[in-house]
């Protein structure tokens, strides 16, 4: 059995991650320290959704608390704070992704709804039949089905820059596909299968040559790299509080304001207008525009809660701390007879798809559970990423900034011991 994660004070200068103190930031973390099937939980399916700071839950907390009013409407002291705290996380958020301005922060539901938003604008506003929409083979669901919506709504059409067996996009394609009928680039920066951090930077330079907007999904980026917008210079990012140790509900489109601006309405409702009358509308200024009806107020501002955390560990000492645990657990895994590891893209975030023989990555998830240890199985929401090497579904470890080296270590033996239960 795995030696339990010290959460004690006198235990953590022992911590099995030098000028890393894996086991303080873990006490931070209330869910982590229960036992599940009567072993001590193990969490690694952090690709799927992060466990929650204190900070973050108390932030929530606090607001329905003491601070609990709608938004922009009221004329008294409840109301003002809590659209404080609501602007307050814009702000933070805007500094987070190195934005221009406030203005350039839509809250949403996640990176789903935000790219929706993003699709659908396009499918009433610029899409032509025989346009392109330009994705990658790489892309979540996320970034597939809304743009395929768009395009049979409007005749377009959707052409895909591929990737080799090592899971790196194949770049000297790029150009090729990046026709005069582009209308934009839809791309990820970490694949939430294959781990590969993409060079999205590249990716928009060449599209913007030759004047095509793109659109980056930061949904696996920003837990693991700081991320400057202006830098990448794309033209929309989207990503969802919940991978990065915020709540659910809650998520991020950032567009230039030149971006936003080119955008007709999402949807119709309360905040996102200017006057109505019942022949015309006028709409608010961005970002108001695209937040139709009350927010998740909270939610922004436990996602603000979240960046804080985040902060406060930093990025070079979680970029660190992640890849060795990767570098740790590519290793164990490399040493398993039958264990293939899918996705060993250089420089690759802490992501770990692999297959064990014939074994189905459902019933290793399964037996892994009864050992406490949480992976995901299946084909990630990335059906086109798993087709590529030939398998129906594939198993899935992914770290967060609180795992340890112990952890990895256990669920290697763990898997060894499916491995056996398995050939019996
Ligand atoms: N894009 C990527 C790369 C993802 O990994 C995910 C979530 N797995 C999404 C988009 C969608 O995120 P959400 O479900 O939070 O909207």
């Amino acid at each position: 059995m795995m030696a339990a994660v010290s959460t004690r004070p006198a235990e953590r200068a022992t911590g099995d991650l030098p000028r890393y103190d894996v086991g303080a930031l873990r006490t931070a973390f209330p869910a982590l320290h229960q036992a599940v099937h009567g072993q001590p939980l193990v969490y690694l399916d952090n690709g799927a959704t992060t466990q929650k700071p204190r900070a973050v839950i108390d932030a929530v907390v606090s607001y329905y608390t003491t601070d609990c009013a709608n938004v922009h409407r009221g004329a008294y002291l409840l109301s003002e704070r809590a659209t404080l705290r609501y602007d307050a996380a814009r702000h933070r958020v805007a500094e987070f992704l190195h934005a221009a301005t406030d203005q350039e922060i839509v809250f949403v539901r996640g990176a789903t709804e935000a790219i929706n938003l993003v699709a659908a604008g396009f499918a009433r506003s610029r899409l032509q039949p025989g346009d392109e929409v330009l994705l990658s083979e790489m892309e979540h669901h996320s970034n597939i089905v809304p743009w395929q919506l768009a395009c049979e709504a409007t005749g377009a059409v959707i052409k895909v820059l591929p990737f080799d067996d090592q899971g790196v996009l194949e770049l000297d394609r790029l150009d090729a596909l990046l026709g005069p009928k582009t209308r934009i680039v839809a791309v990820t920066h970490v694949s939430n299968v294959l781990g590969t951090v993409n060079p999205v930077a590249e990716i928009v330079r060449r599209a913007h040559a030759r004047g095509i907007p793109v659109l980056v999904d930061g949904a696996q980026a920003v837990p693991h790299l700081p991320v400057d917008v202006q830098a990448l210079g794309c033209d929309y990012y989207v990503f969802s509080g919940h991978k990065v140790y915020g709540p659910t509900g809650i998520g991020v489109l950032y567009g230039t304001a030149e971006a936003l601006q080119a955008l007709p309405p999402y949807q119709g409702g309360g905040d996102m207008v200017r006057t109505v009358t019942f022949p015309k509308t006028t709409y608010a200024p961005i970002p108001s525009r695209f937040e139709a009806g009350t927010p998740d107020i909270a939610g922004a501002i436990g996602l603000k809660a979240a960046l804080d955390f985040v902060a406060t560990v930093g990025f070079d000492a979680i970029a660190d701390h992640e890849h060795r645990l990767l570098a740790l657990a590519s290793h164990a895994l490399a040493a398993i007879p039958e264990v293939r590891l899918v996705g060993t893209a250089p420089g690759k975030a802490s992501v770990l798809a692999f297959t064990l023989g014939n074994v189905h990555p459902h019933d290793l998830a399964t037996i892994l559970d009864r050992q406490g240890v949480a992976i995901r199985a299946g084909h990630h929401c990335a059906q086109p990423v798993v087709k590529h090497y030939g398998v129906p579904a594939v198993a899935r470890a992914s770290f967060a900034l609180y795992n340890t080296e112990a952890e990895v270590s256990f669920f290697a033996d763990a898997l060894v011991k499916a491995q056996e239960i398995f050939k019996r």
